[in-house]
């Protein structure tokens, strides 16, 4: 498509502030629309393989990622009640160089603000929800709640787990409540002096299990994030406040060392994990979906974000190389959709990484790798 094209990116999520800028950086006029008013430091932490690495890379962010983040010495597993070690996977120079870049962890309003800082001023429009869109023929005409009226040539919808452009394409489906609560927490490690913590350790039990890592090189605040089963919750629960006892209550007869750092959390969240059943249709017309608002995954992997950000990649090569929208969007999709699935699959199982495997597939994937041109 010629750099005439008017993009707007509804959700200035990972996923849109990514595409937003690659397809910026190529020269087109991108208008990203954002329910939120402001951006604010939400606590939670996000991990982040070598595959965003590589996209941060063209934005010309990986220093920053790296350098805001914490690059972890390994990814360790461990048995929730005996702590036991399972798997001890080392991110050193040697897999850095095998997957082609850094595993990061990283806070993610941090992460946030650096995609945010490549765009032009003004290029994400706070205050704006959509409420829906027509094809006009020639182009997109996007409502929002507050009265605004915008057109555009193609309408990229990166409005999340709860999209709208979605719903436009795909008729109303609520995201699915998987039967689990995100208990979450970020406190200074400084309430918890002499609890041995690696920088990233996911602690398995049967059916729950706990994430705890550090965010920056500091190693000063601490990030921990349970999953255990709850029947009482649904998809539209509202996120709640928890408590320390939330985490202490779940895990009563955790190995020592989880306890003392279960015992320090403070600042704690509940919110219901969800995610939808697979779904291939990812565009129609002029409109085009990505991240969480086509295939919102279980945090089990973590490789949400990630799946946005390859997303992001992907759409904007292909959006760069067709002058049809159609091709455009059916070739972006038929790149993702195996990838997606897989990760779709093993998040579901909540299997990877416990113990050590082949990994290759995921870390070195590179979004900017797969041909998207017309012989392809
Ligand atoms: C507990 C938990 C832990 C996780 N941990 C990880 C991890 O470690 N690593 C990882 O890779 N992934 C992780 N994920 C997944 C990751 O957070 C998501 O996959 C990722 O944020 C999806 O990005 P996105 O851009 O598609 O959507 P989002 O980040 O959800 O962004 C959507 C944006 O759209 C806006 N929006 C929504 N509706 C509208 C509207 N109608 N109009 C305008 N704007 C709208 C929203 O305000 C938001 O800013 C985790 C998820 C959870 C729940």
């Amino acid at each position: 498509m010629d750099h005439m094209t008017r993009v707007a990116v509804i959700g200035a999520g990972l996923g849109g502030l990514t595409v937003a800028g690659l397809l910026q950086r190529d020269g087109f006029a991108v208008t990203v629309f954002e329910q939120a008013s402001e951006f604010w430091r939400i606590g939670a932490g996000i991990i982040l393989g070598a595959s965003t690495a590589k996209v941060l890379r063209r934005l010309g962010l990986e220093e920053a990622l790296v350098q805001t983040g914490i690059r972890p010495d390994a990814f360790v597993s461990r048995d929730v009640a005996t702590g036991t070690v399972l798997n001890d996977m080392p991110f050193d120079a040697a897999a850095e160089a095998r997957f082609g870049g850094a595993f990061v962890n990283i806070h993610r309003a941090d992460l946030h603000r650096l995609l945010l800082s490549r765009l032009a001023p003004r290029t994400v429009r706070f205050g704006h929800r959509l409420l829906g869109l027509d094809e006009t023929g020639d182009g997109v005409r996007l409502s929002f709640a507050d009265g605004l009226v915008a057109e555009a040539d193609i309408v990229i919808g990166a409005d999340g787990i709860r999209s709208v452009v979605r719903e436009a394409i795909l008729g109303h489906e609520p995201p699915r409540y998987v039967g689990k609560v995100a208990i979450r927490a970020v406190f200074p490690r400084a309430r918890a002096p002499g609890v041995p913590m690696r920088d990233c350790t996911k602690w398995w039990g049967e059916d729950r299990h706990v994430l705890a890592y550090f965010m920056t090189e500091r190693r000063d605040e601490c990030y921990v994030m349970a999953a255990i089963p709850d029947d009482r919750w649904d998809a539209d629960t509202p996120p709640a406040p928890g408590s320390r006892d939330t985490f202490l209550d779940a895990f009563p007869t955790a190995h020592p060392e989880l306890r003392q750092l279960l015992m320090a959390t403070e600042n704690v969240s509940l919110l219901p994990i969800c995610d939808r059943p697979r779904r291939d249709v990812w565009s129609s017309g002029r409109t085009v979906l990505m991240g969480d608002a086509c295939h919102a995954v279980r945090p089990f992997m973590a490789a949400g974000g990630a799946m946005a950000i390859e997303d992001a990649a992907v759409l904007a090569r292909a959006i760069t190389t067709f002058d049809e929208p159609e091709q455009a969007f059916a070739r972006y999709a038929a790149i993702r959709i195996p990838r997606v699935g897989d990760v779709q699959r093993i998040s579901a199982e909540n299997s990877w990484l416990r113990v050590p495997g082949e990994t290759d597939w995921f870390f070195g994937y590179d979004p900017f790798a797969a041909p998207v041109d017309r012989a392809a």
